[in-house]
């Protein structure tokens, strides 16, 4: 599996980047921006554009090719594939997935996003095709050893994350530090700026596996499914959507993909 590197992370911070192409081999063009140069096309049978926030390895990051790559565009593009569609993927902050697919941006946010009541409201979500779960980053030494130890520390969250969302709802705004990505809520934790970060686990592997002094703590903050979330309303695309997810799964394509990335001892971890 890649891992979350230094050059990833400039990269993320650079900016939005327009990403088009099939499969795994997109191009990148950094000097695109984002939101204008998706907005004409729509999901007509032939492009499905894909939004997403390519901070969050192994489902999306910036490889060191500059592609974004990951479980959720290889399922995406699987999911093309078998709708006879081109996938097009932008990538963007993670808090802006909702109003892209509200505003026909794009057809499909796949990053890693955790159905929530709320988030219902506003979008319709595929099948779960993923687990998800809350973990708890802190320093090596730190006195924080379980999720009850939390009141009253500072905790650092990605931005309208569930993370975000729990801890301030848990422990108060005033204790809840937000960041655009988690690469940058791990680099404030490395720098005593907060004492802990709650984030998704798999991501949570690749910081802690990029940084030394870092672990994540055994006791686990919730337990999540991840799905895809599509415009409300849109029951065509939910439905093409599902079907492709459910022969995806029976015919092992799905499993295996999060095979390339998650290897079964770092699973277990
Ligand atoms: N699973 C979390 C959520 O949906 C985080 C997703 C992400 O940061 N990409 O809020």
């Amino acid at each position: 599996m890649k891992k979350f590197s230094i050059a990833m992370l400039s990269m993320v911070l650079a900016g939005s980047m327009l990403l088009t192409g099939c499969g795994g081999s997109k191009t990148a063009d950094s000097s695109s921006d984002a939101q204008d140069s998706t907005t004409s096309t729509s999901a007509d049978g032939g492009t499905l554009r894909m939004g997403t926030n390519a901070t969050f390895p192994p489902y999306e990051f910036v490889g060191d090719d500059g592609n974004v790559q990951g479980i959720d565009v290889d399922i995406a593009a699987a999911i093309a594939d078998k709708l006879g569609m081109k996938l097009e993927v932008t990538d963007m902050e993670f808090d802006s997935l909702i109003p892209a697919l509200q505003s026909d941006t794009v057809d499909v946010a796949l990053a890693g996003m955790t159905v929530t009541p709320d988030r219902q409201e506003n979008v319709d979500f595929s099948d779960s095709y993923a687990k998800g779960v809350q973990v708890i980053i802190v320093k090596d030494g730190s006195d924080i050893a379980s999720p009850d130890d939390l009141e009253g520390k500072n905790i650092g969250v990605q931005t309208g994350t569930t993370g975000d969302i729990y801890c301030t709802g848990d422990y108060g705004q005033e204790h809840v530090k937000q960041f655009n990505n988690g690469p940058l809520a791990v680099a404030a934790l490395v720098n005593d700026q907060i004492d802990c970060v709650v984030i998704d686990q798999e991501p949570a592997k690749n910081y802690v596996a990029a940084n030394s002094g870092l672990k994540i703590l055994d006791t686990a903050y919730a337990d999540e499914d991840y799905a895809i979330a599509i415009k409300k309303g849109n029951t065509e695309l939910l439905d093409k959507v599902n079907g492709a997810l459910k022969e995806l799964e029976g015919d092992g394509t799905l499993q295996s993909i999060v095979d390339k990335y998650i290897s079964a001892d770092s699973a277990a971890q």
